[in-house]
């Protein structure tokens, strides 16, 4: 009884190893989850599962409600899936969210009318951006490892710098976007 448990283990290792390969958005390889894939975000399930949990954490840092977007953009950004409909939208509205708080101050009134308003889209003509080979070399992990608080928050905005600058081939595209976007009524906007 004792031999035959000793024997299982490894040969289920064997025709089974515990790799799912590279997370084809930012490279990770993690032990298999067997977790749910994103429909449109080109991720592992185990790199989509540390994301939730990231995105779903909340700690005393400065600024929570840009650590958060920051978040959700640069992975966006970094698992930007294949050309779809829906992968071309979320590549373009997150890499402009990026551009608006990264560059341009956290402009945030001007581009939250064009999420909430989606006819706006067509007068955009949003299309699909080849994404870089390479789109940074920090990941999730890093943000998970540092913990809540302000040490997250420094390395979301390092990890959210990294990525934007690995799309800087398309940075006038995105800033040409979001120049075209219609300014709310409520707008208050510095010149
Ligand atoms: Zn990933």
């Amino acid at each position: 009884m004792a031999a035959k448990s000793t024997i299982e283990p490894a040969s289920r290792m064997l025709v089974a190893p515990p790799w799912d390969g590279a997370c084809p958005g930012c490279g990770l390889v993690l032990t298999r989850r067997g977790g749910p894939l994103h429909v449109y975000l080109g991720a592992s399930s185990a790199c989509w599962e540390l994301f939730q949990r990231l995105a779903g954490s909340s700690g005393p840092q400065p600024d929570p409600v840009r650590v958060r977007r920051l978040v959700q953009d640069t992975y966006a950004a970094q698992h930007p899936g294949t050309r779809a409909r829906r992968a071309v939208q979320s590549v373009a509205l997150h890499l402009m969210d990026l551009c608006v708080q990264l560059e341009r101050d956290g402009e945030v009134r001007r581009l939250v009318p064009v999420l909430g308003r989606m006819p706006a889209r067509k007068s955009l003509e949003l299309h699909w951006l080849d994404p870089p080979a390479i789109r940074g070399t920090m990941t999730v992990v890093d943000a998970l490892r540092a913990g809540d608080g302000e040490e997250r928050a420094v390395l979301v905005e390092a990890w959210a710098r990294q990525v934007w600058a690995a799309w800087e081939p398309h940075h006038d595209t995105v800033r040409g976007w979001l120049d075209a976007v219609p300014i709310a009524d409520t707008t208050v906007r510095a010149s």
